[in-house]
């Protein structure tokens, strides 16, 4: 039995009293000192990790100043604050032992579009993305670009003065920041933008920290107006942070934006933002240019210049090679064509057209063209290209380019790809010089590497493979970062060049030399305490306060080489989140993740998930329990002599009596709704339903499961029974008394009620018989080369019979032989809810009997699309890869009959435009296959459209249980409920899911079809 994980670091004195004096004060938003919330988010992109005291979300500004005005008091002067947005930051920014103001959890609105004077007003959390799909219908979009652009925040781009791809046209986040609303430490809201003189020196006259600040920056600015000239490196990404040569703009205005930009939550909050935003340009063209080495790329992105595109961006092979493993691939693969007899692309250039004149950017896209064919095959230049026109398809390969930068982390090993010196800048004229030095130094030390960089401004994205667990290789950070910083002062750079400084900030005394001292009074104008993200860009020259340490701040691999290699091995599924945050993307129109979009709470995410079990592992290490034994005990141990012990100790939770950190991992775990999401788009794969089932099964070993689990585990089991006699099932799920009954004690709601047409009627009526190897055998040449089986799971068979009888009739109109495999459970409920001895029995008894028909040569094909994929995702940790079954999907298989699709031509029917809204688990898990159901109804003369939606809300059984009811709700609001209800896609809509299906029955009560059972009603509609 697990031990209770009862001692955790707590929450200091002084934290504790200052969380009390907001909530007496009013705070208005939430605050979190539980150790979940902490654990969560005591990490960002970074390789550190620093526990923080607690979490504050405010839900206005007026939280904020609530909390920097309590800060600001002489009995909270050790009270320390950190803002976060997105958590995106690869330099620890985010990160602090004191208290987290997390403003993107409620300040995320946009709150005024002014589209005649072209701004937008939004608050500090809003993200990235968020913002662009509000101005679009505008016609504007904001032009700074970032690869985390949907989950990083505007306070967190503000905050490094973000900038990426079309960097040299558009400039950086501060470029487009007309005002900001700040909060000072003391509780002052001031608006910051360009002002005259006359208007400063009034700002000068005021006794409070606004007319400090103000009084200070100007002096700085006058005084030593030589020295910034000097030390301010002229590159197109200047330099982010306290930003002393832009303090005047263009016409001579001072403006404290250039300070605040870039500050690194050291200087104050950012509450709102009024922002400048650009006209959308009308067409766009990008030109695809393949290379056989990356210095090739590299060196001809410089000539490339002079054609005057509006962005270039270099990747390597290895980059290249991760997107084309991933499934993003399948959306740009068309644009990289490997044509016969060409070497191999080990770079690419992406180079990038836009305009407001279509015939302009032909012009200026043919003479790149014309260049390009007359060096083709030179040495040093390209060997060929391929050129995309139009924002749709140009913004695929910008998102695989994006994705790509995540993919990194996705190395095979113990040695993972981290950042610490991953955005140097250098003059783009160096920049191929400096990166062949550059890679030596990692070379050098045999380290693997992927690059990829705004070439065009001189950046250089890369993150060398070192295994942050072993102490040996941990001394590389000091060592690899020294001499890159010294390769930067050699090619007149920046180590800092786009993502910011944070834990990096110690190489800016040297950087700056007698020019520091003015940062460090810049800062303690704002932060005389250095309360304000301390120890980030530079401290007050006060005592004690110093700037972080490179090698100083603790790391991720420090607490997780604390765990055996055994666990981790067993939980690496878990181990390597790397923190990028893909998973908080945005998009309610994408797949990622529904619990966290519909709580909103990163403990309900992937990575707070794998966070949460990271420290679990290292927590019960330090207990000496070694969960690989545990499992095994687990599984072999008897429930009842296990019972009184369950029973005392889930008393004990009960009464609160006992504190465990396991329970906290337990409510995060229980909020997922296993839908797979992470397993296909993460771009480390972390698999988050396999940790969860592996985390219940031995949480469980120490505490008793609730009624629902049982009831939902023994399910397939139980329902062939239940299915013989319906009605007293069907009567016990509608009757309103027993309802309430199931809602309140058995945490179950909405329960399905059984088919009453029963599907070996419906069989026996159509001739249809059961597969076996003995039956196969028998059947004529003609009927097997004809033979499909449907292979059949518990919940088309018995809750939507009419689903497989359609499909028994397509598939047989068609001219298929169809037959049907014996029901045996599959084994996926008992997955998700952690019934692993079960499972494996269950996986092992029907993978037994599906391998044999498997072995016959008839192919075989499942309904439900999340219970088909079981069969090579989860059957894969039990069973052994020579012994899987192979069963496909539908569309797997139906898209490869062209000849029989072809031979029905439907393109007369009255409707012949669908839309298709996928099942989460296959469109994440099994992209390429959402496309072969278009491919099926085009073989059939009609267009089939992919719906954008996200998850649906239901996801197997998580919507039927009464704690999740609510969620599942709003989750389905997010994206389904809009377009089930369009009155324009009435009859157009086909769901693969069995839970969508349902969830869509329950809330809005209709009953949409399955893309088979439309193709089957349009054959028959002659
Ligand atoms: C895979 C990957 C790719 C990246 N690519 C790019 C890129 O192309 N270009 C680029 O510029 N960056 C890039 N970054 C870095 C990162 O995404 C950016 O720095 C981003 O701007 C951070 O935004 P965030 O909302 O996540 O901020 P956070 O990481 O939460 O915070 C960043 C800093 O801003 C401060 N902050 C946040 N909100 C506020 C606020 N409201 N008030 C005061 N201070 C605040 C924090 O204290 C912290 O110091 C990348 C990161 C990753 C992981
Ligand atoms: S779970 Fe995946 S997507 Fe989320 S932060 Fe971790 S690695 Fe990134
Ligand atoms: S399985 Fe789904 S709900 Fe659970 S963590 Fe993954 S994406 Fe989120």
């Amino acid at each position: 039995m697990i031990p209770r994980l009862s001692q955790v670091e707590t929450t200091e004195a002084i934290y504790l009293q200052f969380i009390e004096a907001l909530q007496k004060a009013g705070f208005a938003g939430d605050l979190n000192q539980d150790y979940a919330n902490r654990i969560v988010l005591s990490t960002d992109n970074s390789i550190y990790q620093m526990l923080p005291q607690g979490v504050l979300y405010p839900k206005s500004t007026d939280d904020l100043v609530l909390i920097a005005k309590l800060a600001d008091e002489s009995r909270f002067t050790e009270v320390k604050l950190s803002a976060r947005g997105g958590g995106t930051g690869t330099n620890g920014q985010s990160l602090t032992d004191g208290l987290i103001v997390d403003v993107s959890k409620h300040m995320n609105q946009v709150l005024e579009i002014n589209a005649e004077e072209r701004w937008v007003r939004v608050q500090g959390g809003v993200v990235k993305d968020q913002l662009n799909r509000a101005l679009k219908p505008y016609g504007f979009f904001f032009a700074p670009e970032l690869s985390t652009s949907n989950r990083a925040t505007v306070g967190g781009m503000i905050n490094t003065d973000a900038s990426g791809q079309g960097s040299v046209m558009y400039g950086k986040t501060r470029d487009h920041v007309l005002e900001l609303n700040s909060v000072f430490l003391g509780g002052e809201l001031w608006n910051s933008k360009p002002i005259s003189d006359e208007e400063l020196d009034e700002i000068k006259q005021r006794d409070d920290r606004v007319g400090e600040v103000h009084r200070l920056v100007d002096e700085v600015f006058t005084k030593k107006k030589d020295l910034i000239d000097a030390k301010f490196p002229k590159l197109n990404r200047c330099l982010t942070g306290y930003d002393l040569a832009h303090i005047r703009d263009e016409e001579g205005r001072f403006n404290l934006n250039s300070v605040l930009c870039g500050g690194e939550g050291s200087l104050a909050f950012i509450a709102e933002a009024k922002l400048n935003v650009l006209p959308i340009p009308k067409f766009a063209a990008l030109v695809n240019v393949k290379y056989d080495s990356f210095e090739s790329s590299l060196r001809d992105a410089t000539d490339l210049m002079e054609w005057n595109p509006t962005s270039i961006e270099t990747i390597d092979s290895k980059v290249l090679n991760l997107a084309m493993g991933d499934i993003i691939w399948d959306t740009v693969s068309a644009y990289f064509p490997q044509e016969e007899g060409e070497p191999e692309i080990s770079g690419i250039n992406l180079v990038e057209y836009t305009s407001d004149d279509e015939e302009s950017l032909k012009a200026d896209v043919a003479r790149l063209e014309e260049h390009l064919k007359s060096v083709a095959g030179q040495a040093g230049k390209s060997f060929g290209f391929s050129v995309v026109y139009g924002a749709g398809e140009i913004n695929k390969v910008w998102a695989m380019r994006k994705k790509a930068v995540g993919l990194l982390g996705n190395a095979k090993g113990q040695e993972r790809p981290i950042p610490f010196v991953e955005d140097t800048a250098v003059p783009p004229e160096n920049l191929a010089d400096f990166i062949m030095e550059f890679r030596k130094v990692l070379d050098d030390r045999d380290l693997a590497y992927g690059m990829f960089g705004h070439v065009d401004a001189g950046v250089l994205h890369v993150r060398p493979a070192i295994d942050m667990k072993d102490q040996l290789q941990e001394s590389l950070i000091r060592d690899i970062t020294d001499e890159v910083v010294a390769l930067t002062v050699k090619y007149k750079g920046l180590l800092w060049g786009e993502h910011g400084k944070g834990v990096r900030s110690e190489y800016a005394p040297e950087f700056f030399g007698e020019l520091y001292p003015e940062l460090q009074r810049i800062k303690g104008g704002f932060d005389p305490r250095n309360q304000m993200n301390p120890g980030k860009i530079a401290t007050p020259a006060i005592d004690g306060a110093e700037l972080l340490k490179i090698d100083a701040v603790p790391t991720r691999g420090q607490f997780d080489r604390q765990i055996s290699s055994e666990t981790r091995e067993e939980y690496k599924e878990a181990m390597f989140c790397n923190g990028n945050g893909a998973c908080f993307n945005y998009d309610p129109n994408d797949a990622m993740c529904p619990s966290w979009k519909g709580t909103r709470q990163r403990i309900n995410s992937p990575k707070g998930r794998s966070s949460l079990i990271r420290e679990w592992l290292r927590l019960m290490e330090q207990n000496g329990t070694d969960l690989v034994e545990e499992a095994k005990r687990v599984k072999a141990s008897s429930f009842i002599a296990s019972l009184p012990k369950r029973i005392k100790n889930t008393l004990a939770k009960k009464k609160e009596e006992e504190y465990d950190f396991s329970h906290e991992v337990h409510e995060s775990m229980m909020a997922c709704l296993a839908c797979k999401s992470c397993v296909g788009q993460c771009p480390i794969k972390v698999n988050v339903p396999d940790f969860r089932a592996r985390f219940l099964e031995v949480y469980y070993g120490r505490y008793l499961r609730p009624a629902k689990d049982y009831m939902v585990g023994s399910l397939e089991c139980m329902i062939p029974w239940l299915s013989k006699f319906p009605a007293p099932y069907n009567w016990a799920m509608q009757n309103k008394v027993l309802k309430a009954i199931f809602r309140k004690h058995a945490g179950m709601v909405d329960s399905p009620t059984i088919c009453t047409n029963s599907l070996i009627t419906g069989m026996k009526a159509r001739g249809i018989e059961f597969a076996s190897p003995q039956l196969i055998k028998s059947l004529s040449e003609e009927q097997r080369s004809n033979a499909v089986i449907i292979v059949q799971d518990a919940f088309t068979s018995y809750f939507e019979t009419q689903l497989v009888l359609d499909l028994v009739d397509l598939l047989s109109g068609l001219g298929f032989h169809v037959l049907l495999a014996p029901f045996k459970p599959n084994g996926k409920p008992l997955h998700v809810h952690g019934f692993m001895k079960a499972f494996e029995k269950a996986a092992e008894s029907n993978s037994a009997m599906l391998k044999e028909l498997d072995n016959t040569g008839v192919p075989m094909i499942g309904i439900d699309p999340s219970m088909t994929l079981t069969y090579r995702q989860e059957y894969g940790y039990v069973i052994p890869e020579k012994d899987l079954p192979k069963v496909q999907l539908i569309q797997e298989w139906l898209s490869n009959q062209k000849e029989k699709l072809g031979a029905f031509d439907l393109a007369s029917r009255s409707t012949t435009e669908f839309k298709l809204m996928a099942h989460c688990t296959e469109k994440t898990n099994a992209a390429p296959s959402i496309r072969m159901w278009q491919q099926i109804y085009e073989a059939m003369g009609l267009k089939l459209d992919i719906q954008a939606v996200g998850c649906c809300g239901m996801s197997g059984t998580y919507g039927h249980e009464t704690q999740n009811v609510e969620t599942s709700r709003e989750i389905y609001q997010l994206s389904w409920s809009e377009v089930v209800n369009n009155p324009g896609n009435k009859d157009r809509l086909l769901v693969t899911g069995y839970s969508c299906r349902s969830q869509v029955k329950r809330i809005d009560d209709q009953q949409l079809p399955h893309p088979i059972q439309k193709l089957l009603s349009l054959l028959k509609d002659k």
